[in-house]
């Protein structure tokens, strides 16, 4: 298990809850505005072993109540399923943070009730998604992925970060009729958008998150596809 980062305390995370987030390193994407663009190399150092982080998390018990499992991409990691079902066996909720693009690991691990709520991205429109990916997509495991959440059977938001180099106005109301095509019987549960916030571990510079006027017009444009949409972190 390649354990590459942990935020010890987090109440942005796992709404509603006290959480440390767990960031697994690897992922099979290259968006461009990625903040943990140290952790996308398979081969980087871990800064803990599994051991030490479950013995942390027992010393945890009563402070957080729960772990969000983060990357990276976590899905890509061969032991994902032992790593949760020994979080879940200390009593913490879970939270998988994924990018969609291992339905059948989402599934399991879901099915398994080893995950209490996931987070998923929707990088932007169909049209658009390789290169808010940066990298190749298989649109039909991201497709798997959305349908399986929208049937319910765990607790869940999609979200975009939201950049102005990379979606317009457009985007977000191909993204709304997307969902709908997928699920014409069920809205989705809850829709964040995060505007991009720069940091010097971008992998590319010169993003920028879309001005207030932007940002209503891409809630505007999403809003009738979905029960609830948000702009975190405003
Ligand atoms: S999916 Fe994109 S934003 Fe998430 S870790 Fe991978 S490269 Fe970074």
């Amino acid at each position: 298990m390649n354990i590459a980062g942990i935020q010890k305390m987090t109440l942005l995370d796992y709404p509603g809850r006290v959480a440390c987030t767990v960031f697994l390193g690897g992922c099979n994407f290259r968006c461009p505005y990625c903040h943990n663009s140290e952790l996308l190399a398979g081969g980087i150092e871990a800064v803990m072993t599994e051991e030490a982080l479950l013995k942390w998390l027992q010393k945890r018990k009563g402070l957080l109540d729960a772990v969000c499992v983060s990357g990276g991409e976590p899905t890509l990691q061969p032991r994902l399923e032992e790593l949760l079902q020994k979080i879940k066996a200390m009593g913490y909720h879970v939270k998988l943070d994924t990018n969609g693009t291992r339905p059948e690991v989402l599934r399991s691990a879901v099915e398994k009730k080893l995950v209490d709520y996931v987070a998923m991205d929707i990088k932007s429109s169909p049209a658009r998604y390789e290169e808010a990916a940066g990298s190749a997509v298989d649109l039909r495991a991201i497709e798997e992925s959305v349908k399986f959440l929208l049937q319910g059977a765990v607790d869940y938001e999609f979200r975009t970060t939201v950049v102005a180099q990379l979606h317009t106005e457009e985007d977000f109301d191909a993204i709304g009729q997307w969902l709908l095509r997928l699920s014409p019987e069920r809205k989705a549960r809850r829709f964040f958008l995060q505007p991009f916030v720069d940091r010097d571990t971008v992998i590319f510079a010169g993003l920028s998150a879309p001005d207030g006027e932007g940002l209503a017009h891409y809630v505007d444009a999403l809003a009738p596809y979905v029960e609830d949409i948000t702009v975190r972190g405003q």
